[in-house]
């Protein structure tokens, strides 16, 4: 049986429209969108114009003014994102489905997004209603409490990669926060988060608290951080957008949250076991086809074992299921656009032509139903050195480089040899060392003998060039928030600092 006939139904031409102000909105401008297992059309998608964004943005500004969510006591605030979560869970077929027929990334994976998007407004809802704030002693006679306050309009755009996570990473612990939102999906993948809306809509959440503004960077993002009437950006995707977002935002020098690129070091000395390093390394670089922000796309492998590393990953690597994103035996699917799929076939010619060693894969994959669709083979390259274009650019594919040291300081050298510090892991058994070399890499998120764990508890976000604050846990709530100092006068009584 096709991986085809095997799919679950759900209908994706639906009326796929902006959220605006608590309604979907009509507009003219259909944007097709195509399927990246097979290159066909997939549905067409009714993108915002700069009239309909400036409504949203208008909506968002009325209802933070209005103070109808922002006022709503924590409790009621946590119990609408409780809501949101059973919902995301209610649907969580649907949400999968929509997810992997628009971006390709095999159905397990979807499954797990899902799950992890439920869980994020879960934790935000139980965080909010928990003890906030500091009161301080101060000199003379002040009670002096100091308290955090919702920002007010927030802009969030965000990448393709993880739409409905991504999503829920921005809006929870906006709204646990008591800010309104003005959310723009990627043109690429806008169906979950416009499923979103409806199930807002649905549960009843304000009329404007949360809008969902479609279509590409330039018309509609660029919109949203220039707007002097938005008070932050939250902003999830390219290093390059990333620069173009702070130099847009300095109208009204609104808050700027930056969540950018990585090409993040694994680093394995020669006392771990080898064939579990193996396995975190296959996760590491190959989990979605490589296109995760935080992909282990920098091996850097102790000199005793780099041969031998590299013979048991390419082994494994070719083993690799690459197939249809709803095959249930598919371990990884495809890349979400043509485009994408021939950016990463640019960088691994590039790479061929540096002078790399091309160890195995390097090509698209047309086998029969993967005919038309955007599958590149995992791919090895061992030889490299640190001012190939391969081993210093986000390449966002699965795509690896495989580098060589000799002892622990050349190691901490070239795993910190990146404009980049989003994350980063050492595997060995030596327990100290592993704290040591953690400790001095460069980077936000780091694991020791693990790979990509990643908790709605912990602060997310990178050292350097990977961004700007961080999302998730108490940080992410913080990123949402104003701090005010409170001082109330408890003796006041003349002070005669000037003469009467
Ligand atoms: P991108 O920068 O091209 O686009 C991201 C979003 O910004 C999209 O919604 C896009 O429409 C919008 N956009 C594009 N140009 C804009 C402009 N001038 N003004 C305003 N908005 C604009 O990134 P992408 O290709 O969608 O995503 C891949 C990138 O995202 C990778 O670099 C990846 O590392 C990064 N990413 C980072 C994290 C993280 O947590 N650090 C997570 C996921 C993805």
């Amino acid at each position: 049986m096709t991986a085809t006939k095997l799919m679950p139904k759900f209908n994706v031409h639906q009326n796929w429209q902006a959220f605006i102000n608590g309604q979907f909105k009509k507009s003219d401008l259909a944007r097709q969108l195509i399927n990246p297992s097979d290159g066909s059309n997939l549905c067409q998608v009714y993108e915002s114009s700069p009239a309909h964004v400036e409504e949203a943005i208008m909506a968002a500004r009325t209802s933070f003014d209005q103070g109808e969510w922002r006022n709503t006591a924590s409790v009621d605030r946590a119990k609408m994102l409780f809501t949101i979560a059973d919902k995301i869970e209610e649907n969580s077929s649907e949400l999968a489905y929509l997810e992997t027929i628009n971006l390709g990334k095999a159905l397990r994976e979807s499954q797990y997004d899902v799950t992890d998007a439920a869980n994020c407004f879960r934790y935000y809802a139980g965080l909010i209603t928990k003890p906030t704030g500091q009161s301080v002693e101060v000199p003379a006679s002040s009670f002096t409490t100091i308290v955090r306050e919702p920002i007010g309009v927030c802009g969030q755009i965000i990448p393709w990669n993880y739409p409905l996570l991504m999503a829920a990473w921005k809006l929870a612990p906006a709204l646990a926060m008591g800010n309104s939102c003005v959310l723009k999906p990627s043109e690429y993948t806008p169906l979950t988060a416009i499923k979103l809306g409806q199930i807002l809509q649905e549960i009843g959440l304000p009329p404007g608290v949360v809008n969902i503004v479609l279509g590409d960077g330039i018309k509609v993002g660029k919109l949203i951080a220039q707007s002097n009437l938005v008070d932050k950006i939250a902003f999830t995707g390219s290093l390059k957008t990333g620069k173009s977002i702070v130099q847009d935002a300095l109208g009204n020098l609104k808050k700027v949250t930056l969540e950018l690129g990585g090409k993040s070091p694994m680093v394995v000395f020669n006392d771990f076991d080898i064939d579990i390093a193996i396995d975190y390394a296959l996760f590491a670089i190959y989990c979605h086809a490589g296109q995760v922000c935080s992909a282990g796309s920098r091996m850097i492998v102790h000199e005793d074992i780099y041969e031998t590393f590299i013979e048991k990953l390419k082994n494994r690597a070719q083993k690799i299921n690459v197939g249809h994103p709803f095959a249930p035996t598919t371990e990884m699917g495809a890349m979400v656009s043509e485009i994408q799929m021939n950016r990463v076939l640019d960088y691994i010619k590039i790479g061929v032509k540096e002078g790399a060693k091309l160890i195995t894969g390097g090509k698209r994959i047309e086998k029969g139903e993967l005919k038309n669709g955007y599958y590149i083979e995992p791919t090895i390259f061992a030889e490299v050195n640190s001012n190939m274009r391969i081993v210093r650019e986000e390449i966002f594919g699965p795509v690896v480089v495989i580098q060589k040291f000799s002892d622990e300081a050349q190691a901490i050298a070239l795993a910190n040899d990146s404009d980049y510090g989003l994350a980063g892991a050492v595997f060995t058994s030596d327990i100290t060392r592993a704290y040591r070399v953690i400790k001095a890499l460069k980077a936000g998120i780091t694991w020791i003998n693990g790979y990509h764990n990643t908790y709605a508890e912990c602060p997310w976000g990178g050292y350097k060039q990977s961004g700007w604050g961080r999302e998730l846990g108490t940080f992410g709530l913080e990123a949402y928030s104003e701090v005010k100092q409170i001082n109330l006068n408890l003796d006041p009584n003349p002070i005669g600092w000037f003469n009467e």
